[in-house]
């Protein structure tokens, strides 16, 4: 069987995987049934694998939800099928795994990098939705893989599974990386500082659909990943009664919906795009009292680290003189951060010469903005300041509603194309390495 026969035989598995990872979506950090799965198989299939604090270091992480709420997601994982032993070594929110083959023979290092984690999202009950006429919606309410991350995740087992196919043609060292927490920028930089990224060579990452929606287009590179900041921010004031004693009161509500208000009012910068959204903002306790405590989600966004920087920095002021104003006390935690990025241009000929072999590949775009964030851009970083290439591609898809919309869905025959493609990658960069 070529290449093309081995990724269609595997479709039906690619599917299963898909559907069973969507019907059982995990948010960032607690992605413990699918990390199990994902370690198990490749532990079956014969690769080294490391899980827990060795696949991502533990200080690194960002936006850890707190322990009670690790443990319950622990236990749910458990209760849903996954290996207690799996689970065992994954706990604390260290849900990161990876894959290595070491061939022993000289060759260069690659790292593939697939994120596992679902959106803070309840799914589409409505009848014309495909997960729920084909039985396979969300079974965790406010939880559902809105992204595609599902299906990254049964790609990169794929990939694994044709790479050991074709194990003796293979030379250097092959790293599968899969990551927690992409969503909200938290996870990348925990795999980055375990050091998983050190030596690389070559190194692809990869979404489906955004910026490519018909099936048969392939991105070769993406540029334009915005950099990004998540903040989340108290405000502390003091309550009173609002008609006895309102001048006793500090008001914290007022302080926060003033800081929201400026925020918006951050000056547009000549060096490129910038954004803000305050995204939350919680309040008080009731209508007679003064409000002591509020509470904000918010992110900055800009076209280059440099601009997000000024974003972050001008929001901060301002997140610090609403308080202030109101004679109230702020705290403000960063809970995601990304820089931004470039993919390597000298990867385009080689993905381009990988995707021309394939028969349901019919456009290969050398290059496109993301408009998004994506914390993959540490791992790209990390390789390109070693002297590796990196490219993030993307798998062109339909998609019947926006990504991270409660109808998302996508044509799962972007699962071979994305799994046929990174394993042609892989091959063919250890032929003209080799
Ligand atoms: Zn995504």
């Amino acid at each position: 069987m070529n290449l093309s026969q081995q990724v269609q035989a595997l479709k039906e598995q690619l599917v299963q995987l898909r559907r069973d990872f969507h019907e059982f979506p995990e948010s960032g950090w607690v992605e413990y049934r699918t990390a199990a799965i994902v370690a198990e198989q490749l532990h079956q299939l014969g690769y080294h694998v490391y899980v827990g604090e060795e696949a991502g270091k533990s200080e690194s992480r960002m936006g850890v939800p707190p322990a009670a709420v690790l443990q319950l997601h622990e236990t749910r994982a458990v209760s849903e099928g996954a290996d207690p032993a799996w689970i065992e070594r994954m706990k604390g929110g260290h849900t990161a795994v990876v894959g290595v083959i070491r061939t022993g023979k000289p060759g260069p290092v690659l790292a593939l990098r697939f994120d596992m984690d679902a959106n803070d999202l309840t799914e589409s009950a409505k009848p014309e939705h495909r997960p729920v006429t084909e039985g396979f919606s969300s079974q965790h309410k406010g939880t559902m893989h809105a992204c595609g991350h599902d299906g990254h995740t049964a790609i990169g087992l794929g990939v694994a599974r044709l790479l050991n196919n074709h194990r003796d043609a293979l030379c250097g060292e092959i790293r599968l990386l899969f990551q927690p927490a992409e969503e909200g920028s938290r996870g990348a930089k925990a795999m980055v500082d375990a050091g998983w990224l050190e030596g690389v060579d070559y190194f692809f990452g990869g979404h489906i659909a955004f910026q490519s929606k018909r099936l048969g287009e392939i991105v070769a590179s993406t540029n334009g990943f915005l950099a990004t900041t998540k903040l989340n921010v108290e405000y502390t004031g003091k309550a009173s009664h609002a008609g006895a004693a309102p001048e006793e009161g500090r008001n914290a509500l007022l302080a926060a919906a003033t800081a929201c208000l400026h925020l918006n009012g951050i000056s547009r910068h000549s060096g490129g795009a910038t954004r803000i959204n305050v995204g939350r903002l919680e309040a008080g306790t009731g209508r007679n009292i003064v409000a002591n405590r509020a509470t904000m989600q918010l992110e900055t966004r800009g076209g280059t680290t440099e601009l997000n920087e000024y974003m972050k920095q001008e929001a901060i002021r301002i997140l610090e003189h609403a308080a202030m104003m109101y004679n109230v006390s702020c705290e403000w935690e960063i809970v995601g951060e990304a820089p931004g990025a470039q993919s390597s241009p000298e990867l385009i000929p080689l993905i381009r010469q990988a995707a021309e072999h394939m028969g349901n590949v019919d456009a290969i775009v050398p290059s496109r903005d993301l408009g998004g964030s994506e914390d993959v851009v540490y791992m790209i970083n990390r390789v390109q300041e070693q002297g590796g290439q990196a490219s993030y591609l993307l798998f062109g898809t339909p998609i019947d509603d926006g990504h991270h919309q409660e109808c998302f869905d996508f044509d799962e025959e972007v699962l071979l194309i994305g799994t046929e493609l990174l394993a042609r990658i892989v091959l063919l960069c250890q032929e003209e390495n080799g």
